[in-house]
């Protein structure tokens, strides 16, 4: 998905710092963590039938989960027709895109040649590297769309790779009285193929009401759980729908308990990235001098149509009402220097 906010703001990702705002201590067993609650900021992503997404990340108190920089969840959304998603083509930078669902079908196609369609249960991941453009459109079977849109920063020493996209469904693990589907990283013996440039973690999660499970967890990771249904309680603490609860680095384990409804979530983390990025738009990188370059670009090369074969390549089949669809322009750049936020 893309970043459609009509003026989006300068998103300078710096370390998380440390916040005690809205936070609770809570002691479980030999540990002792914060367990914060992130709430959502709801935007419009605009076009003729805009969805509203629910963003988690980043936020003004915390811009990072291991390398995890951005969170949209939507949905379940009730929807007629072909194109009630209908994102052209847009340009990425120095991030991974990871796109999952629990309703819905999306067609997604990128200029590293890839079509491929984005269900239920399968983890689409497209490494954007030096630069990529895809679009993404929901079919004429969908009925509901309901998913969560993640971004994935790559580390300085990774994000000029090369594009390219992966496509892989998790057989579904039992654990106490969970569901886990993971989808990238390692969790319980199970492990995703798809490629992570730094220590990373996305699992769907599911409980049945009245349902617990401890998940023994990586203490070098930071971990997120993005509540989508139900209302539980992590390391004790209520993570209310749409929230996502943030655990720091030094868990060993992690005891969710869905409480009287079911509960679905995403369990996200990995290793703190350490370093500072710059995002803007769909951009990630580190000093405003290189996010206005791709954006001018993407302008130049794709939007004004100047070079078929540059940093962001060609997407194929991309349609409007059976006619070529024209690429998304990029938004103004803001009248200030992108910064990294101190
Ligand atoms: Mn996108």
């Amino acid at each position: 998905m893309s970043n459609l906010e009509k003026n989006p703001q300068e998103l300078p990702l710096v370390e998380p710092v440390e916040t005690t705002t809205a936070s609770t201590l809570v002691s479980t067993g030999s540990t002792t963590e914060r367990v914060e609650l992130l709430e959502p900021r709801e935007v419009p992503l605009g076009g003729p039938r805009a969805l509203t997404v629910r963003r988690t990340l980043p936020q003004k108190k915390r811009s990072l989960i291991g390398a995890w920089c951005f969170v949209d969840s939507y949905g379940p959304d009730q929807v007629n027709g072909r194109g009630a998603m209908d994102v052209p083509p847009h340009p990425h930078t120095g991030l991974q895109t990871v796109s999952w669902l629990y309703a819905g079908e999306i067609e997604h196609r990128d200029s590293a040649g890839s079509f491929a369609l984005v269900e239920p249960g399968a983890v689409n991941l497209m490494t954007a590297g030096a630069g990529i453009q895809h679009s993404e459109v929901s079919t004429a079977a969908t009925t509901i769309l309901h998913g969560v849109q993640l971004w994935v920063a790559l580390p300085d020493r990774s994000r000029n790779v090369a594009p390219f996209f992966e496509h892989y469904e998790p057989t579904p693990i039992a654990h106490d009285d969970a569901t886990l589907r993971v989808f990238v990283g390692e969790l319980l013996g199970q492990s995703s193929p798809v490629t992570a440039f730094t220590k990373l973690l996305g699992a769907q999660l599911d409980l049945p009401a009245g349902g617990r499970v401890n998940i023994p967890v990586d203490p070098t990771f930071e971990h997120g759980l993005i509540v989508d249904a139900g209302s539980p309680t992590l390391q004790g603490v209520t993570v209310p729908a749409a929230q996502l609860g943030f655990v720091p680095a030094g868990a060993t384990e992690l005891t969710v308990e869905a409480g009287s409804h079911p509960l679905r979530a995403l369990l996200i983390g990995g290793e703190p990235l350490g370093e500072r990025i710059l995002m803007w738009w769909n951009f990630v990188g580190r000093t405003h001098e290189e996010v206005v370059a791709f954006r001018a670009q993407w302008q130049s090369e794709v939007v004004a149509g100047e070079d078929a074969d540059g940093r962001f390549g060609h997407v194929d089949g991309y349609q409007v009402d059976g006619r070529p669809g024209r690429a998304l322009p990029a938004p103004e750049l803001p009248n200030v220097r992108l910064r990294p936020r101190d």
